[in-house]
């Protein structure tokens, strides 16, 4: 028998042709394993050298955010012809954002269901006292860029959404002009950003081969910081998150889809794919070409979709209301020793769903925005108070909350989608009509 050469470089095509969720799942659980095992032998954080491989990652995917956005964005807005931006544009938001708040109102149930809290002595935060003072009027006006440079060199999401939707929005309509160089350089403009949003899929396409290295970092060292130490407290809190997002995708989403008779067992085996990358790599940004593609899957004409996933992506985050308002209640709970007020549910409610717009795709995004809602009911989180304490607390296992809330945020997104493409004609695929 003749015996094959091996193939240069074999084991690392091996690891490519790998199933990328395979590896990252593999990833999450060696990590975890490892974790454990450090915080039960007394090492809480990993050298250097170890520790970076995890940075590096993160870095890796908030490189990519802003030309993403822009990209797809600017793509999706121009590639709708004008006519639908206003059906597809307004259904689309108003979905957003009423499942949001329904999201934080589920969050906030959770949370006088279990009234998690912890018995802290004082702890110091370097995270506290480094907020800003923000207030909801302060986010609805910088939604607006005072100029778009400052908005892309300083990363401020919600302002690049807005002028790439303008700027996209306006290309829609050059596009369809009667004069023909206006169409003519529109179409250039468009071609421009259509290279910019491929080759930035194509990236993200690399970087997911570098994730299960990344993952398994994090995973490990969120599992040695934290250990034994306040898991009980902190297991509630995950429990009553896990619960509320369980019981948004079955009320919430679930009921949106009967609503619309869209075939549930069909849409769910094809968002599992987005459901599991956004899982692990914690980032609704990153997941965007798996949602795109399992928006194609099941029929959603790409007029509607290439406009409202990088939407969703970016504005819609069911999964950060709900731990929105999970974490209001144990941080309340622990400093206050009381359960919230009807008008500060109330007002947790609107700053909640208002942050979840202006919480970017990206790994813990969502716990800063708490902050801004705790400074929202007048509970600014302050240097060495325990309200800061119990926020530390929070953001120790804030890795695990976001995995399920990205999962929910981009669940979300797709279930919306379907719900607006069908409602507007757009599903063409009758297998998934029931
Ligand atoms: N990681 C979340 C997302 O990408 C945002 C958050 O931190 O809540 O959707």
């Amino acid at each position: 028998m003749e015996n094959n050469p091996p193939k240069k470089g074999g084991i690392f095509r091996a690891y490519l042709n790998f199933n990328v969720l395979y590896k990252i799942l593999i990833g999450l659980v060696v990590g975890a394993i490892a974790g454990v095992i450090l915080a039960a032998s007394g090492v809480t954080a990993l050298p250097p050298w170890i520790s970076v491989l995890g940075t590096i990652f993160t870095r890796l995917l908030k490189m990519i955010i802003i030309p993403m956005i822009v990209g797809s964005l600017v793509v999706g807005a121009s590639s709708v012809s004008p006519a639908t931006v206003g059906k597809v544009g307004i259904r689309i938001i108003l979905i957003y954002l009423a499942t949001s708040a329904c999201g934080v109102i589920i969050g906030l149930l959770m949370g006088n269901i279990f009234q998690p809290h912890a018995e802290l002595a004082t702890l110091a935060s370097d995270a506290a006292g480094k907020i800003a003072d923000t207030s909801v009027w302060d986010v609805i006006a910088n939604i607006i860029p005072t100029s778009i440079l400052s908005a892309l060199v300083n990363e401020t999401v919600l302002q690049v959404i807005f002028f790439s939707l303008i700027f996209g929005l306006t290309l829609s309509f050059m596009k369809v002009s009667e004069d023909e160089r206006i169409r003519t350089i529109a179409s250039t403009m468009y071609n421009w950003f259509d290279c910019l949003a491929e080759a930035m899929i194509r990236v993200v396409g690399g970087i997911m081969q570098y994730a299960p290295i990344g993952i398994a970092v994090l995973i490990c060292e969120v599992f040695a910081k934290n250990g034994a130490k306040v898991a009980g407290a902190l297991l509630v809190v995950t429990v009553a998150c896990f619960l509320g997002y369980a019981i948004h995708v079955v009320l919430v989403y679930g009921g949106l889809l009967k609503l619309y008779r869209i075939k549930i067992g069909t849409f769910f085996k094809e968002a599992r794919t987005p459901f599991i990358t956004a899982f692990v790599t914690r980032s609704s940004n990153a997941t965007l070409p798996t949602t795109m593609t399992a928006a194609e899957n099941l029929g959603v004409d790409k007029e509607v979709y290439a406009f409202s996933l990088p939407l969703g992506a970016t504005i819609n985050m069911d999964g950060t209301a709900i731990y929105q308002g999970v974490c209001a209640f144990f941080l309340v709970m622990t400093c206050f020793g009381r359960g919230l007020t009807f008008g500060e549910m109330a007002m947790i409610v609107l700053l909640a769903t208002l942050a979840s717009i202006g919480t970017a795709g990206v790994p813990g995004a969502g716990a800063i925005m708490l902050a801004m809602v705790m400074q929202g009911i007048k509970m600014p989180i302050e240097e060495g108070t325990v309200l800061a304490g119990a926020y530390a607390m929070i953001l120790g296992i804030d890795a695990i909350l976001d995995m399920g809330r990205t999962a929910l945020n981009v669940f979300g997104d797709l279930t919306c989608t379907c719900c607006v493409a069908k409602r507007l004609n757009y599903l063409k695929e009758d297998s998934v009509i029931k």
